[in-house]
């Protein structure tokens, strides 16, 4: 056959990964071993039929027909029942416009791996928040004692026992957003039922960081149109923990007597948050991957801790909505962390 040449036809036949070849009516005229099995077909059997004969799967010809026009498409999808083979299918339109190939890669395997990890987690942490808790609450109740006895208990007993309170604060913060990435990372769909006002949202999130904000001299700003601005569709309490998250970075990362601005605006078709500071900044080389998990610029620069993980969970949530989260900084200046939700009445009807 004129399509792969001897070599690469023995290649392809050693490959893991399915190839089918479709000329310019979409027909299959190659196919290697690997394509054959993730078809349920015997070899040669694909030869001469359709994406839709072949798979009886109406999304495997869409997306080839998707770069028949276009020139490229990609997708996951699972095949014929719910326990068949995940496959990511990847179409291109050869350069001359003759050939659409098609790349089939088996990611079952992966998937699978990645849900025991993140049931993992999620059973884990479940575990570790009621005793953790128990013993924060504790702790709390011990300062507020070791406070009222006042020089009966030696001041380096409670300056040890203060200590046993802040850093269980963190124990419990890092367990919880464990939890929080554990179950947004499973996949279950987040649900988007809320009409969102983000410029309320904006204005209680910040309320509630008032407190944290001026016991580290920092003052925070929020500006809104005085029209408001037009609604999004989504889940109000994640939402709402993603604009906590940038306003506590935004603080803990800036000077004594800095100031943080937050911003709504409408830019169409969006609306637009973003959490603007005068802190530290970020090096050019770290700012895509502030939103890896675990990920910290410098861990030795951190004041008051931190997992690594709340930009992670906020990029989570962002994408779940059909958004974009994005960070523009310089180092010693400042950073501004935005994001962007569709605007609800161009997402159309919820599923
Ligand atoms: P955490 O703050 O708990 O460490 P995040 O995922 O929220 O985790 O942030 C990851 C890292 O990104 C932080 O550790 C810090 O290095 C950097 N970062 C986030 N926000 C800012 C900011 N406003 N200014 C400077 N660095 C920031």
């Amino acid at each position: 056959m004129a399509d792969l040449s001897d070599d690469l036809r023995l290649l392809a036949d050693g490959l893991a990964v399915g190839i089918i070849r479709l000329d310019h009516e979409l027909i299959v005229r190659y196919a290697n071993p690997a394509a054959h099995l993730f078809a349920g077909r015997q070899p040669g059997m694909l030869i001469g039929r359709s994406l839709m004969e072949a798979f009886i799967d109406h999304r495997i010809e869409e997306l080839a027909e998707l770069a028949h026009r276009s020139g490229a498409a990609n997708s996951e999808l699972t095949l014929r029942s719910a326990d068949g083979p995940s496959l990511v299918v990847r179409a291109r339109r050869a350069a001359d416009g003759r050939a659409t190939w098609l790349t089939l890669e088996d990611v079952s395997e992966l998937r699978r791996l990645q849900r025991i990890r993140s049931e993992f987690v999620d059973n884990l942490s479940h575990e570790l928040r009621t005793p953790l808790t128990n013993v924060s609450l504790l702790a709390e109740t011990l300062v507020r004692e070791s406070e009222a006895a006042g020089e009966q208990i030696p001041a380096r007993m409670r300056d040890r026992i203060s200590k046993i309170e802040v850093e269980t604060g963190h124990l419990v913060q890092m367990v919880s957003e464990l939890l929080d990435l554990a179950r947004i990372e499973s996949g279950r769909p987040m649900l988007l039922l809320d009409q969102v006002d983000l410029a309320r949202l904006a204005a209680a999130s910040v309320d509630r960081l008032r407190l944290f904000a001026e016991r580290q001299g920092v003052q925070l700003v929020v500006e809104v149109p005085g029209a408001g601005v037009p609604a999004v569709r989504g889940a109000e309490e994640r939402l709402g923990q993603v604009i906590m998250n940038l306003v506590h970075n935004a603080v803990k990362f800036s000077p004594d007597g800095g100031d943080v601005t937050i911003r709504v605006e409408e830019r169409a078709p969006d609306v637009v948050v973003s959490v603007e500071d005068n802190g530290i900044g970020i090096p050019r080389r770290s700012q895509d991957r502030v939103f890896e998990r675990f990920y910290k610029v410098d861990r030795a620069r951190v004041r008051g801790g931190g997992t690594g993980l709340g930009l992670s969970i906020a990029r989570h949530v962002v994408q779940g909505h059909g958004g974009r989260i994005w960070v523009v900084s310089e180092e010693g200046h400042g950073s501004t962390f935005s994001f962007a939700l569709p605007i609800a009445d161009q997402l159309g009807t919820p599923e």
